[in-house]
């Protein structure tokens, strides 16, 4: 008897260890399966991982604060100024598509075609265009006067100027300072297309000009500011916006869209945006109480 069951305790022993044998031997087959197959399974595995976190930081980083500051050079600007009215006035999202249909937004092709950028008198406005015009007599403005590192241009007589009204501003403790000027074609036209792809075209196009519209082309137009108060209405009631307002002109710049003219203009109130026309111009355009477009209107214009 005790044999037997000697014998059945030991068969029923074994069985198990055959069990934990092939378990075994399971395991180092399915090991050696992934290990000779290591390459394929980890390049499925790693490569999303790896490849994403690589390309990502080094197409992301140069590119961030490259455009930061242009963002706010190139201005025309108007990205703090875009948020608030465009926001405001253009609830109908509906005109998106039409931005992404046509992102090139060059004018229209009806409008009149400038013969003559140089033109001090020269009508800019949404029915008119100065197709590719560059200014020939740029010069750099200097660093001191502007709001941001990036350097901006203007037309000489122009810049002088501004100059002269900069420092005489000064010496009466107001002080602002430059956040845009001379824009090129293709500076507005990717501007302009920004604006167009986050806001939708219509309403980019009320406080952004598209390229060869734009009175930044012509190089006579600056961007004024003081910080916190950039290409904001809020300008306007600051002390320097107010002297600039009532003082501008005896220098021979005018805001061209004053408070309540876009009816006239097709912009918001850019109580920033000045455009130097000549100290006579300035002081007949103020004396007859009309909105820079509609004075310049009457003024001879040269047409292709
Ligand atoms: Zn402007």
């Amino acid at each position: 008897m005790q044999q037997q069951q000697q014998a059945v305790r030991s068969q029923a022993s074994r069985r198990p260890n055959v069990l934990i044998l092939l378990l075994l031997a399971l395991l180092v087959a399915a090991a050696l399966t992934v290990y000779s197959f290591r390459d394929t399974i980890f390049a499925y595995w790693d490569a999303p991982p790896v490849d994403t976190p690589v390309e990502e930081p080094p197409v992301d980083t140069p590119v961030a604060p490259v455009e930061e500051p242009p963002g706010s050079d190139p201005v025309d600007a108007e990205p703090p100024a875009a948020e608030e009215p465009p926001t405001v006035e253009e609830p109908p999202a509906v005109e998106k598509p039409p931005a992404a249909e046509n992102p090139a937004a060059d004018p229209p092709a009806a409008v009149r075609q400038l013969a003559n950028g140089d033109d001090l008198l020269a009508l800019v406005t949404k029915e008119t265009s100065l197709g590719k015009y560059e200014p020939t007599d740029l010069v750099t403005i200097p660093a001191e006067m502007g709001l941001y590192d990036t350097r901006y241009q203007l037309r000489a007589e122009a810049y002088q100027q501004l100059r002269a009204m900069w420092e005489e501003a000064r010496d009466a403790g107001v002080d602002f300072y430059v956040t845009s000027a001379y824009r090129s074609y293709a500076t507005q036209k990717r501007l302009f297309n920004n604006y167009a792809a986050k806001h939708g075209e219509k309403a980019a196009n009320k406080f952004s000009a598209r390229p060869g519209q734009s009175e930044h082309q012509l190089g006579t137009t600056v961007d004024l500011a003081v910080p916190g108060h950039v290409l904001a209405s809020s300008f306007g009631g600051t002390t320097p916006g107010r002297w600039l307002a009532e003082n501008a002109y005896r220098y021979g710049f005018i805001m061209s869209y004053p408070e309540g003219s876009t009816g006239i203009t097709g912009y918001i109130y850019e109580p920033w945006h000045f455009r130097y026309i000549g100290v006579e111009h300035a002081a007949a355009c103020r004396e007859s109480g009309l909105i820079l477009c509609q004075y310049l209107e009457q003024q001879p214009q040269q047409w292709q």
